[in-house]
């Protein structure tokens, strides 16, 4: 086709050339052109491999997609989502139905809990928070409508740990379906398909990517009616990735298990200095001995923990305060997973809606910090640390 005059805005193909890019090209666009109407319907009949509308998909997405399906020995194809939520909300809104009950750990993301406990009751599904480390508990709270259990792995900001293989045994024996949010432990430290989850599904945003510069999820089911369900309500309800953000979360994913062996070796360097500080009252992390899961985490994540550190210092609030405003170069932020040392306060964000009450029952004080640990030197964040935790104790 040829445009000399202007008149038509479509380039005729690209340049040509016989080596190919190392690097997957990044494909920013929404429409494909099919060669005739026959073409376009053995497209959608899947008798030609070949893209329609990015909507229902794009080379970025499969390109991610494959890569976590790969790291998650997933059964069937996954989906990659426009964020973490969307993938969470892929599995609760597009597989219940009203009349449903769907049971949610209780200490699930904070947006994961507030879509259980405002959004599907207002569709006509019931749920109930319950501690997914208390098999006596989720078995209570099944019903003959039950119809899902969503939890972590690893609990956020306590670090609990879920008996993943005790649900699933549950889950399987009760007909009801097991999902894992594997966001926390990432495929490095744990495959939930492999200890009996029928659902996977992540915050690619997190240390996945890796970078903080791309919000992405993914979701993938066992069964393949469901992976097709969930891949179909993805695509309807508009929760598809831009192709520049899955361009980006492969360009991160390629250093990954780099990124994830270094923080977590730094993590248990940092959750062990602190343990010795004076004004520390108390330290989570799943590699140390002391923690309340211990033979659980040697079980089910095999000698893998995590990047995330907990802690508690003495003091209140104005102490809190103080301790952010020393950790010099570090970045006072909500999330986690970054390249950086990123440090959350729970009481002032994540669980900024419980009452101090139900925090303190969940042990969370305004003395109560989460680490994610990033790529820095670990003597270097040992010291800012201590620095951080003597300014708050020095007013
Ligand atoms: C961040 C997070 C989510 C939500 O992911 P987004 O990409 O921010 O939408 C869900 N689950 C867990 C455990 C998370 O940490």
């Amino acid at each position: 086709m040829k445009n000399e005059k202007g008149s038509l805005m479509r380039p005729d193909a690209l340049p040509a050339s016989a080596s190919r890019p190392v690097v997957t090209p990044l494909s920013p666009s929404v429409v494909y052109a099919s060669d005739t109407p026959d073409m376009l319907d053995q497209q959608y009949e899947g008798g030609l491999q070949g893209y329609t509308y990015s909507r229902e998909g794009h080379p970025n997405a499969d390109v991610v997609a494959k890569r976590l399906d790969r790291m998650e020995n997933a059964p069937n194809p996954g989906v990659v989502t426009s964020s973490g939520m969307a993938a969470v909300s892929a599995v609760l809104l597009g597989l219940t139905q009203a009349g449903d009950h769907v049971i949610g750990g209780n200490q699930l993301y904070g947006r994961s809990l507030r879509i259980m406990s405002e959004d599907l009751p207002r569709l006509g599904v019931t749920t109930s928070m319950v501690d997914p480390g208390d098999i006596a508990a989720m078995r209570a709270a099944l019903r003959p409508e039950t119809r899902m259990i969503l939890v972590e792995v690893v609990s956020n900001p306590t670090l609990r740990v879920a008996d993943i293989r005790a649900l699933a045994a549950l889950a399987q024996e009760t007909g009801v379906l097991l999902v894992v949010d594997n966001t926390f432990t990432t495929p490095r430290a744990f495959r939930p398909f492999d200890h009996g989850a029928d659902i996977v599904l992540h915050s690619v945003t997190k240390l996945l990517a890796g970078h903080s510069d791309v919000m992405l999820g993914y979701v993938t089911a066992k069964d393949p009616g469901l992976n097709d369900r969930l891949r179909v309500f993805t695509v309807t309800a508009g929760m598809s990735p831009s192709p520049f953000d899955c361009w980006l979360a492969e360009r991160g994913m390629l250093s990954f298990e780099l990124r994830y062996d270094r923080a977590e070796a730094t993590a248990a360097v940092l959750a062990d200095h602190l343990a010795g500080l004076t004004g520390v009252t108390r330290v989570l992390y799943p590699g140390r001995a002391d923690h309340p899961d211990r033979a659980l985490l040697d079980d089910l994540l095999g000698g893998r923990f995590c990047n995330m550190v907990s802690f508690e210092i003495s003091g209140g609030r104005a102490e809190a305060n103080a301790l952010t405003r020393a950790a010099d170069g570090l970045s006072f932020a909500p999330t986690l997973g970054d390249v950086g040392t990123t440090i959350s306060h729970p009481a002032s964000s994540s669980h900024r809606a419980l009452t101090a009450g139900r925090r303190a029952e969940l042990g969370m004080s305004e003395g109560f910090f989460r680490i994610s640990v990033g790529l820095e030197d670990p003597e270097t964040l040992c010291a800012v640390f201590e620095n951080a935790v003597a300014a708050a104790h020095s007013g």
